[in-house]
C-alpha cells in the first residue's frame, strides 16, 4: 500500500520561492513538509545569470531574518562597481548604478535549506517527484509524489507551487479550477535563457561588473539581451535569453552563446553550461485557488525586462508564507481565505513589471535599432530605466518630454507615448487589484491591457 504523509503544508520545490516560503512557515511554527526532485545536496543548485541584489537579501533579513548570502562561505561571490546596459551603438549605453552582486546559487540556496530545515515544524524530502494533484470538493488537498522508495501520498491543507517555470502543480490541476490563471504559459510569454559559467586564462575585461549587452548573434531574435556577469577575476557567468516567439523557433540558443563565448573568450575553459526557460509577463492575474498558492516562477514573477526572478521568488515565498499562516489562523485557506496574497503580488510586481512589458511591446513594434536610436539620442535615459526598476510607480514624465524631440518621427513620437501611457495604466490596474467579489471586471480590463498594441 501507499504511504501516506499529513501535514499542514507542502511545499512542491526547493527554490529560492519554495525555501523562503518554508522558512517564515518555520518561523510560525506551521507544520510544513517541503520536497524537491533533487538529491538533497543539490537542492538550490539552478541554471541562472547568478545576479542579486544584496539590497533585496538584506530586506528579507530584515523583514523575517532570511539568511543573507554570506560572501565568507562564497555564497555572495562579487559585489558589482557597474551595471550596464549596452547596445551596438557605442553612445547606446545606460548605466544602472551598482551594487548588486552574483551569488552561487547551490551554496546560498543550501544555506536557505539548512535554515528552514532547523525549524522544528519544518521537514525536507528530496528525491521526491510530484506526480499528480489530489483534487476533492474543489479543493486541493495534496500530492501523488514518485520517491526512490516507492510512490508517496502526501496530504495537506495548503499545497504550495514553488516548482519554477514547469509550475508542475499549476498543470496538473483540473481544467475547470484554472479560471483566473492559465493552466499552462503562452510559449510567446516564456524566454528562453542558456548560460554558461566560463574561466578566462588572464582577468577578463568585465571585472566586477554586470553587463547586459546586444551581440549581433541576438540580430533575428530581438527583443533579447546577452549578459557578461563576473564571479571573480577569471571566472563569468555569460549567456542570453530571448522570447520562445514562432519566428524563434529552430534556433539553436547553444549555438549562439558559444559563438559570442569564442569571440570575446577564444581560450576560455567552460566549467558548466546549461538551459531553462523563464516567464516573461506580468504575473498570473490570481495566484490561488482553494488550498492552493504559487509562488516565484510558478506564479510567473520574473521581471520580463531583465528575467531577474531570484528575488521576486524569495520575496513571494516570504508573503506566501505569510498569508499562508493568517489563512490557516482564521480557518479559511478557500481561494477567498487566500486572495489578498494577490493583491500584496500585484501591488509589487504587477507595478514592477508593466513598463517591462510595454518595452517589449515597442521593441516588438518598432524594432530594436528604434530603442537603441531613442537611448543614442537622449530620449531615454539612465535615469528612466532606474525609476523602473526602483521606483515603478512614479510616473515617466521624463521621457515624454524628452520625445518632443521625436517631432521630426512622429511614428516613433507616437509609439513612445503610447508605451508609457500603456505601462503607466497597468500600473494603475495593478494598484487597483479588486476584492475576490469584483474579480471578473478586473480581469476583464487586465486582458484588454495586455492586448493593446503601442
Ligand atoms: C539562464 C537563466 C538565467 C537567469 N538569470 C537570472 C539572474 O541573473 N538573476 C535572477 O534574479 N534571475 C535569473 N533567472 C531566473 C531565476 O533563476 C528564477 O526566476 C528563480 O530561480 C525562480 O525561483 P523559483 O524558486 O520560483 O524556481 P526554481 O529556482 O526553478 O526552483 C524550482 C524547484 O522545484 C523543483 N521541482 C521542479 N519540478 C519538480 C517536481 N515535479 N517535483 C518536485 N520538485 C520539482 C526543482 O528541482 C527546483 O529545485 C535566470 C533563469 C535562467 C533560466
Amino acid at each position: 500500500m501507499k504511504e501516506t504523509i499529513e501535514t499542514d503544508v507542502l511545499v512542491c520545490g526547493g527554490g529560492p520561492g519554495g525555501v523562503a516560503c518554508a522558512f517564515t512557515l518555520g518561523k510560525k511554527s506551521i507544520k510544513t513538509l517541503l520536497i524537491d526532485k533533487k538529491p538533497k545536496n543539490k537542492i538550490g543548485d539552478k541554471v541562472c545569470g547568478d545576479a542579486l541584489n544584496p539590497i533585496l537579501t538584506e530586506r528579507f533579513y530584515k523583514e523575517i531574518g532570511l539568511p543573507k548570502p554570506d560572501p565568507e562561505k562564497k555564497e555572495l561571490m562579487e559585489i558589482a562597481d557597474v551595471i550596464v546596459l549596452r547596445g551596438a551603438h557605442p553612445q547606446a549605453q545606460i548605466k544602472l548604478g551598482e551594487g548588486s552582486a552574483t551569488v552561487d546559487r547551490l551554496r546560498y540556496g543550501q544555506h536557505l535549506l539548512r535554515a528552514a530545515e532547523k525549524f522544528e515544524s519544518v521537514s525536507i524530502l528530496a528525491e521526491t517527484r510530484v506526480q499528480s494533484v489530489i483534487v476533492e470538493n474543489g479543493f486541493v488537498t495534496g500530492i501523488h509524489a514518485l520517491t526512490p522508495d516507492g510512490e508517496k501520498t502526501i496530504r495537506a491543507k495548503i499545497v504550495v507551487d514553488a516548482t519554477g517555470s514547469s509550475a508542475v502543480v499549476r498543470r496538473r490541476l483540473p481544467k475547470e479550477m484554472c479560471t483566473k490563471f492559465p493552466q499552462s504559459i503562452p510559449r510567446e510569454q516564456m524566454l528562453v535563457a542558456y548560460r554558461e559559467i566560463i574561466r578566462t586564462k588572464e582577468p577578463h575585461q568585465f571585472q566586477r561588473g554586470l553587463y547586459l549587452t546586444y551581440e549581433p548573434e541576438l540580430a533575428d531574435v530581438m527583443p533579447g539581451y546577452y549578459w557578461f556577469f563576473s564571479r571573480g577575476e577569471r571566472e563569468l557567468n555569460i549567456g542570453l535569453g530571448y522570447l520562445m516567439e514562432d519566428r524563434n523557433r529552430g534556433k539553436n540558443i547553444r549555438e549562439m552563446n558559444e559563438s559570442v563565448r569564442k569571440r570575446y573568450f577564444p581560450d576560455a575553459e567552460v566549467l558548466a553550461s546549461q538551459g531553462d526557460q523563464i516567464p516573461a509577463r506580468l504575473p498570473l492575474p490570481s495566484l490561488v485557488h482553494n488550498g492552493f498558492i504559487a509562488v516565484g516562477d510558478a506564479g510567473a514573477l520574473a521581471n520580463p525586462l531583465n528575467g531577474e526572478g531570484h528575488g521576486p521568488a524569495l520575496h513571494s515565498g516570504i508573503h506566501a508564507g505569510i498569508h499562508i499562516e493568517e489563512a490557516l489562523r482564521n480557518g479559511d485557506w478557500s481561494e477567498r481565505g487566500l486572495w489578498k496574497y494577490n493583491k500584496w503580488v500585484w501591488k509589487h510586481y504587477g507595478v514592477e513589471f508593466a513598463m517591462g512589458v510595454a518595452l517589449i511591446k515597442f521593441m516588438e513594434k518598432y524594432g530594436y535599432s528604434s530603442f537603441e536610436w531613442l537611448v543614442v539620442k537622449g530620449i531615454i535615459r539612465d535615469e528612466d530605466i532606474m525609476i523602473q526598476l526602483r521606483n515603478p510607480t512614479q510616473k515617466h514624465r521624463g521621457v515624454l518630454r524628452r520625445a518632443l524631440k521625436l517631432l521630426t518621427r512622429p511614428r516613433l513620437l507616437i509609439g513612445v507615448r503610447r508605451m508609457v501611457a500603456l505601462a503607466e495604466a497597468i500600473q494603475e490596474h495593478a494598484m487597483a487589484y479588486p476584492n475576490y467579489d469584483e474579480f471578473g471586471p478586473w480581469l476583464e480590463k487586465l486582458q484588454k491591457l495586455e492586448s493593446r498594441t503601442v
